[in-house]
C-alpha cells in the first residue's frame, strides 16, 4: 500500500488556499503502482454480485472503467450537469459555497440492479451522497462506496456509514 500512497502527489492550496490537493495523475503515470491499485480492486470485487460500476466525474471513469473491464460488468457515468445526452435524473447538493448538480441517464441502471460506486477520493462525502441517491431514484442496490484514497479528517466516509452505506478505501491522507 506504500508504493501507491507515495506515487500519489500532494500540491498545497490547489484549487485555492488551505487546500492539500491529492493529485492521482502520478498514481496514473507509474504502471506499477496504478496495477497494483486496480489489481486491489478488482480482487475485492470479483464474485460480488455486481450489475454495473458508476464512475463519478471525472477521476471516477478512470478507475471506474478499468475495474468494469476486469470485472465484464457495465461501466455507468455520473456526470455534472449538462454533459448527458439522453433522458437523465439529477440531485443537486450542497458545497461549501453554493450547490452543484449530478445527473446520470435514466435507462442505465434498472431497478434491483447492483450497483457498486467509485471515485478517486472521499473528502466530505457530498459528491457521493449524491451519486447514491441518483442511483436508488433508479432502483439500483449500492454494492458498496469504494475510493483510492480517503481523507478522514473531513469525515465523508463516517457520514456515508452513518447512513447505512458501506465504504471501502485503499489509502488515507491526514495533515500534510
Ligand atoms: P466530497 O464531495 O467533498 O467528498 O469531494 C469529493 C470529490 O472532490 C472527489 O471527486 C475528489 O476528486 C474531489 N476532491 C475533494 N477534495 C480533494 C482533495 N483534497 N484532493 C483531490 N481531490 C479532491
Amino acid at each position: 500500500m506504500e508504493e501507491i500512497r507515495k506515487s500519489i502527489r500532494t500540491i498545497p492550496d490547489f484549487p485555492k488556499e488551505g487546500i492539500m490537493f491529492r493529485d492521482i495523475t502520478t498514481l496514473l503515470n507509474t504502471p506499477k503502482a496504478f496495477k497494483k491499485t486496480m489489481d486491489y480492486f478488482m480482487i475485492r470485487y470479483k464474485g460480488r454480485k455486481i450489475d454495473k460500476i458508476v464512475g463519478i466525474e471525472s477521476r471516477g471513469f478512470i478507475f471506474g472503467g478499468a475495474l468494469a473491464y476486469l470485472l465484464g460488468v457495465g461501466f455507468v457515468p455520473i456526470r455534472k450537469k449538462g454533459k448527458l445526452p439522453g433522458d437523465k435524473t439529477s440531485v443537486t447538493y450542497d458545497l461549501e459555497y453554493g450547490t452543484d448538480t449530478v445527473e446520470v441517464h435514466t435507462d442505465a441502471i434498472s431497478p434491483g440492479e447492483n450497483v457498486l460506486v467509485i471515485d478517486d477520493l472521499i473528502a466530505t462525502g457530498g459528491t457521493c451522497l449524491a451519486a447514491c441517491q441518483l442511483i436508488e431514484n433508479l432502483g439500483g442496490k449500492i454494492v458498496e462506496c469504494a475510493f483510492l484514497v480517503d481523507l478522514p479528517e473531513l469525515k465523508g466516509t463516517e457520514k456515508l456509514k452513518n447512513k447505512g452505506y458501506d465504504i471501502f478505501s485503499l489509502v488515507d491522507f491526514e495533515g500534510d
